[in-house]
């Protein structure tokens, strides 16, 4: 055992159907819980023989509306992980819940059974707005979960913020702001609105109520600017955190480390290999029950692809792309890409400082067109090397093992009690 893993668990139950939501979730279909709990439960039982070779350092529970699927069977669920896997004591425990939709009592249950970190959906401070958009919630919700998630324990508390809205102005999106800073929540995440086909927002998609890119453009650049002199720093496109509190979870998928999902739909990244579970929960059920496959999607990563990825993940970080570590993991040169990364750098778009290429806060705004030709370069980069993936014993020696971390010893959760395991060899 010599890997560390993050565990995603897909609850995709919900209240209602928010009008921006392109998530796998449904509303109405509480009936099916008792049924998926059953199955959830069979399928980490069925992967324990996978889970062996790993120890868990994060647990995200997102969806969904966990905190609408209730305290007791997100800890049943968690521990189950701990029964058929090894989970870290010090694991970032992440719940997401929704305003209004989890009472005191069961935030202290979470926190009492090792969660540790929760994700608020905030969304925005203006109560029609929230209306308009279909949540079930006020602000003063929003307020009162932060106040509880306290009074429950939780130190590690993240809300999310969504600008670009129909009908908001810089002033409705200074506020929401402001009002998300005064939280004092660890973490912001503060996402651009986007419409997606099959949401009930599509048919505003050209509408004059949304926000036009420009003022979206503003709304990004003042979210960073105020919340960066609220003590927020940026540390990805769309996230922003008090020092020590980025999200262990997410952090994970930006630089391109192993996670295994749960759940229908869930995405895992695993050994170079990304699948996905059948999206549908009724099947998910269905198929557990019968001991069928549940793989829907699933695709065995090649260098080159693993390559493009490390260009595409790592320039949503503050962190960026060296030459050196790109070389380091890859074998590859860059010196097209490098070439265009200047470009940017002339126009405010990139910056280069110790040997680390970032996108400034403007490039982030343009990052899905330029990361679009970073990939185009790196392609012509790739015709020009007549011997692209040198894989000889010596070059292996030598690659940086970022995606590698080997703790020599480590607590884990097992059943009930804690036992302390090291090396190698090591087993339930
Ligand atoms: S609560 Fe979240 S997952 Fe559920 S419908 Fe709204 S946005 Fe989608």
């Amino acid at each position: 055992m010599d890997k560390n893993v993050g565990i995603y668990i897909h609850i995709p139950f919900c209240v209602s159907k928010c009008a921006y939501c392109n998530f796998y979730s449904l509303a109405g279909a509480e009936k099916l819980m008792p049924e998926f709990h059953t199955a959830i439960l069979k399928h980490i039982e069925e992967y324990s023989p996978q889970l062996d070779g790993y120890l868990i350092d994060t647990v995200y529970f997102g969806g969904g509306t966990p905190s609408y699927y209730g305290a007791g069977r997100l800890i049943s669920i968690f521990n189950a992980l701990k029964k058929h896997g090894h989970v870290l004591l010090d694991a970032e425990v992440t719940a997401e819940i929704n305003p209004g939709s989890i009472t005191k009592e069961e935030l202290l249950k979470l926190r009492r059974a090792g969660f540790n970190r929760l994700s608020i959906g905030v969304q925005s401070s203006d109560d029609k707005t929230l209306k308009s958009l279909g949540r079930t919630h006020t602000f003063a919700d929003a307020e009162e979960s932060v106040k509880n998630a306290r009074q429950a324990g939780f130190e590690n508390i993240s809300i999310d913020i969504i600008f670009g809205l129909p009908s908001q102005d810089k002033d409705s999106w200074a506020e929401t702001v402001a009002k998300a800073a005064a939280l004092k929540a660890e973490h912001i995440s503060c996402y651009g609105l986007k419409i997606e086909e099959g949401t009930q927002l599509y048919v505003f998609k050209d509408s004059p109520f949304l926000p036009d890119d420009d003022t979206q453009a503003d709304m990004y650049l003042y979210a960073i600017e105020m919340l960066a002199r609220f003590g927020y720093k940026q540390y990805e496109i769309s996230n922003f955190a008090r020092r020590g509190f980025e999200s262990k979870h997410n952090m994970k998928y930006w630089l391109g480390e192993d996670y295994i999902g749960f759940g229908p739909g869930a995405h895992s990244y695993i050994d170079r290999c990304r699948y996905s579970f059948i999206e549908d929960i009724e099947k998910y059920i269905e198929r557990l029950s019968l001991g069928q496959a549940l793989v829907e999607y699933s695709e065995e990563m090649s260098d080159f692809e693993n390559a493009g990825e490390y260009l595409m993940l790592r320039l949503r970080t503050v962190n960026g792309i060296s030459e050196e570590e790109y070389y380091g993991i890859y074998r590859l040169k860059m010196d097209y890409i490098i070439e265009l990364l200047k470009k940017y750098e002339e126009n405010g778009w990139a910056i280069n400082k110790d040997g680390r290429w970032r996108f400034t806060p403007k490039g982030f705004m343009l990052s899905n067109t330029l990361i679009g030709e970073l990939l185009e370069a790196q392609t012509r980069q790739r015709t020009l090397i007549s011997k692209p993936w040198q894989t000889d014993s010596e070059d292996e020696d030598n690659q940086l093992t970022l995606f590698d971390k080997r703790p020599l010893s480590a607590e884990v959760f097992s059943g009930n009690r804690t036992e302390r395991i090291s090396g190698t060899t090591f087993g339930k």
